[in-house]
Formats: C-alpha cells, sequence, structure tokens
C-alpha cells in the first residue's frame, strides 16, 4: 500500500477514454476531471446477477473475517486520503479544509471502521420452561445504495460499509453529479473485497429508477431529496425491497432569550454553512429571540462577511461553489425572491462570478417570515434566513411546521433548551450544536425527510433480516 498526494493513478482506474465515456466537470472552473462510462439498465441486471452470486461467499466468510478485510479497506482509504480528497474538493467543490474535503475522505475511513467492529449480538426474547426464543440478524442479500452530490463519498460509505458488514452484497449508484468521488472510494475499498461483493453502476435517474424496482434487490439504501424518496417507494412495491430512505432537510433552530449572540454565532454559523450549505442537516431557518436578535444578525453577517470563498483545491479557501448550475439557480431565486418580499438581505446576496459559474457568496437574510420560499423550502446553499420570535411557544409551532423533520438545533440555556427539544418533531435534535455526526450514533429524519435509521447498532439492524429461532 503506497501513499500518494497524486491523484492521476487513482483518476485513471476510475475513469475511461473521452469517446466512452461522459465528461465530469471540476464544479469551480468547469474544466473535465475525467470521464465516466454512462452505464444501461443491462449493465445493471449484470451487475446485480453478479452480487446476488457473491453474496452466500461474502456471508459464509463470517464476522471476523469481513470485519478484518473492512479494516485493510479502511486502511487503504486512509492511505490514500489525501488523493480522495482532491477528487472530491474538485468534483463536488467543498473546501479541503475545515469540515471539508479532507475530513470527509477521513470520515470514510472512520465509518467503515465503525461498522467493522460494532457487533450485533444475538438477542434472547422469552426464555422459560424448556422453551426458548432468539432474535438473529442475517444478511438480506443484495443491498442497492443511491446517494445524492452534497457528500457523495461519506454518504455512499454510509450505506456500503454497514451493508457489507452484515453480510450482504452492495450495488451503489452515485449521483449523476459526483460519481467520480464514490468510484474512487470504492476502487480503494476493492482492493481488499472479493470480486462483486462491492460493484459501482453509473447512471442517471433511470438507472436509479431501474435499480428501486429491481426484482434482485432485497433493500434500497437512498439518500436524496424527498420527491425521488417517494418514487422509490413507489418503485419498491414492485420487489418488496425494505427502504432506508435518508431525504430532504428544512432544518430549524431557535436561539433562546437571554442568548450570548457572540459565544454562539461560530457555531450558528458552521451549523449553517458547512459544505456551502449543501448539506442535508444543516441549520436552514434560524428563529431568533427579539431581546437578542440584532446581535445574532450582526455577528453571523461579521463571520459570512469575512469567509474566504474560493476554489475547493484552494488551501486558504473557506466556503466553495454551489456543486451544479442547477443548485446555483435555486439559491439564486429564494434570495431574490427574499429581496422582491422586502426582506433584509445584511450580507452577500450576490454571485461572484469572477470567481467561476457556481459561487455564490456567504448571505445573511433577516426581517423574514415563514411563508416565504427562502424559509418554507430547503435552500441546500450559502443562505440563511434570520427570522425575529417573541414567544418561545410561537417559535416552537413554527419550527414544527415545516413538512420536513430532519434536524433542529436549541440555543441558549441547557436546561431550558432540553425542555424545548424534547417538543421538536425531528430525527434529532442538538443543544448549542447543530450537524454534529457520530458513527455510533443513530441517525434518521422523521415526516418528509424519511424513515428508517443509519450508524450504529441500529444501522446495522437496517441492513439485516430479524430471524427468530425457536427451541
Ligand atoms: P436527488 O433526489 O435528486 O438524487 C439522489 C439520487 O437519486 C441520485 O443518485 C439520482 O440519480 C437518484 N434518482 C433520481 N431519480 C430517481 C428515481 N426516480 N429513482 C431512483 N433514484 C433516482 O437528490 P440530490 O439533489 O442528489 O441531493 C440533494 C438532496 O438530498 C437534498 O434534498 C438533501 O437534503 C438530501 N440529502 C439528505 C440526506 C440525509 O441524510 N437525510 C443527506 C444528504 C442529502
Amino acid at each position: 500500500m503506497s501513499t500518494s498526494t497524486d491523484t492521476s493513478a487513482l483518476l485513471d482506474a476510475i475513469t475511461v477514454a473521452p469517446e466512452h465515456g461522459r465528461a465530469v466537470p471540476d464544479a469551480a472552473s468547469g474544466e473535465t476531471i475525467g470521464y465516466v462510462r454512462e452505464q444501461t439498465a443491462a449493465d445493471l441486471d449484470r451487475a446485480i446477477d453478479r452480487a446476488r452470486a457473491a453474496q452466500p461467499g461474502w456471508a459464509g466468510l463470517g464476522h471476523e473475517e469481513r470485519a478484518r478485510l473492512l479494516h485493510l479497506a479502511a486502511d487503504e482509504v486512509d492511505a490514500h486520503a489525501e488523493e480522495l480528497a482532491l477528487i472530491i474538493a474538485r468534483e463536488q467543490g467543498k473546501p479541503l479544509n475545515g469540515p471539508g474535503a479532507r475530513f470527509e475522505a477521513g470520515g470514510c475511513a472512520v465509518w467503515i471502521r465503525s461498522a467493522a467492529d460494532t457487533v450485533l449480538e444475538t438477542e434472547v426474547l422469552f426464555e422459560a420452561e424448556g422453551t426458548r426464543s432468539e432474535l438473529h440478524y442475517v444478511p438480506l442479500g443484495v443491498v442497492a445504495a443511491i446517494g445524492p452530490w452534497n457528500w457523495p463519498a461519506l454518504i455512499a460509505i454510509w450505506q456500503i460499509a454497514p451493508a457489507l458488514r452484515m453480510g450482504n452484497t452492495v450495488v451503489a449508484k452515485p449521483s449523476e453529479y459526483t460519481p467520480l468521488s464514490v468510484l474512487a472510494v470504492v476502487e480503494l475499498m476493492n482492493r481488499h473485497l472479493p470480486a462483486d461483493v462491492l460493484q459501482v453502476v453509473t447512471g442517471g435517474r433511470e438507472v436509479g429508477a431501474a435499480i428501486a424496482a429491481h426484482p434482485g434487490v432485497d433493500k434500497v439504501m437512498f439518500t436524496g431529496s424527498t420527491k425521488t424518496g417517494r418514487e422509490i417507494v413507489k418503485g419498491s412495491a414492485n420487489n418488496l425491497a425494505r427502504l432506508t430512505l435518508e431525504l430532504g432537510g428544512n432544518d430549524p433552530g431557535i436561539v433562546l432569550p437571554g442568548s450570548d449572540a457572540k459565544a454562539i454565532a461560530e457555531g450558528l454559523f458552521w451549523g449553517a454553512f458547512i459544505n456551502t450549505g449543501q448539506t442535508c442537516a444543516a441549520l436552514k431557518r434560524l428563529y431568533v429571540h427579539d431581546s437578542v436578535y440584532e446581535d445574532v444578525v450582526d455577528e453571523l453577517s461579521k463571520i459570512a462577511a469575512s469567509m474566504q470563498l474560493g476554489p475547493g483545491t484552494s488551501e486558504d479557501s473557506q466556503l466553495g461553489p454551489l456543486s451544479n448550475r442547477q443548485q446555483f439557480d435555486i439559491v439564486t431565486r429564494l434570495v431574490e425572491d427574499a429581496r422582491a418580499r422586502g426582506a433584509r438581505i445584511v450580507t452577500g446576496g450576490e454571485a461572484a462570478p469572477e470567481l467561476g459559474a457556481h459561487f455564490y457568496r456567504a448571505t445573511i437574510v433577516a426581517d423574514i417570515d415563514d411563508g416565504a420560499p427562502l424559509v418554507d423550502e430547503e435552500q441546500f446553499g450559502p443562505v440563511v434566513p434570520v427570522i425575529r420570535y417573541t414567544d418561545v411557544e410561537d417559535a416552537i409551532t413554527r419550527a414544527n411546521s415545516s413538512e420536513q423533520g430532519l434536524g433542529a438545533s436549541v440555543w441558549g440555556d441547557p436546561v431550558e433548551a432540553r425542555r424545548v427539544a424534547e417538543r421538536i418533531d425531528s430525527g434529532t435534535v442538538w443543544i448549542n450544536q447543530h450537524g454534529t455526526l457520530n458513527p455510533m450514533v443513530a441517525f434518521g429524519g422523521v415526516k418528509g425527510s424519511g424513515y428508517g435509521l443509519e450508524f450504529g447498532a441500529h444501522g446495522l439492524k437496517a441492513v439485516a433480516a430479524p430471524k427468530v429461532i425457536t427451541i
């Protein structure tokens, strides 16, 4: 195993000649990074057939051997973390530093090891008078992993690692915007895994739809938008595949009266702007009590205005471009609508075309209310609306009024914050932080943000079939 920062060998392994593929652009410059093969439904059928054939052998290796191989895979990812980070920074656009591309590449190895080391014990459900009922967790078969473009490699690993750990084989379908990041991490893992245990099928929505309904798929791990999540549910009527749906979010944050604006501003800012705001569980609408409203707006604006915006590959960049044109257009539309409604654009509110086609300045929008699309819709970009409230009960009602329920946060006195947290309808509520994830702590949404849990023992159960043996 060698370490290197030159991405050419890894790119050569995962790309094809121009005449055989589709160009994948650098998010910042638009230059072509490499060409990927566009695969078809026939390629998918073959991949699933191979995955089905490989599954009994992989399951037969047993937990210890699979864990050992996953550790070797994690070591390989670590040894090539810098190359992987550079590919992510170019393709997806996130900065190398801070909670960016190096963090994502390093996180891949952390989550693989965590899945390898987590053990699901057999549960004894009943034992009396010579009868014993045990609950075992056995592999499901073939797991499909369909992912988004915002944290492409890390989210693929969140789906792949537990599924492999439990003895399933995996067919992954990356977002059409970010195939290279997923192909790269899978290429590294496959240097240590048996053939056909982990495969990637590239392609667009048609390939995704074909996977979701495929008779050879036993489980779909899906991370993406709520709209696509509904399509996956329809597709699964065909194959009755089990589903884990990690869908969109519109996470609220509530800043309580008496909060220290200066002390919480940094946490609020990165809660909203991590990955230039393109994060499922980022803070997307901030409710601030009237008594500290101007102070919070002021502190957030100072941080936003100080941010170094630039290409992901520049060591100085703190925020990067929007990952693609579609997302740039969504952010622009939402900010322009807010402006037209009379909201106050305190800082930002414009593109930075001198840096590239998809750059947008960090934007704080004040004097805006529920009902504005910037508050009600998922902006998924470097802009946060700050909404004034006077009554905590009202803030809770407004926080809960969204059809989404992924994450939320409450800021201020921890005892009061906990009381408020208990009343928020979301999969996770953070107190005096937002968006921190831990491979051992279950993560998932409610309402329009989907269902099922990832990470830790809960994540392993989601990719296993419960099987009862009664003696
Ligand atoms: P998307 O739904 O457009 O695409 C996600 C994936 O689904 C892609 O690979 C795409 O090709 C595939 N796809 C598209 N149509 C399909 C269909 N009919 N059947 C099956 N697959 C299909 O989402 P996106 O724009 O890539 O990602 C952004 C969204 O993902 C945001 O809403 C964000 O909040 C959400 N997200 C959620 C989480 C979470 O953990 N809850 C994490 C990251 C992103």
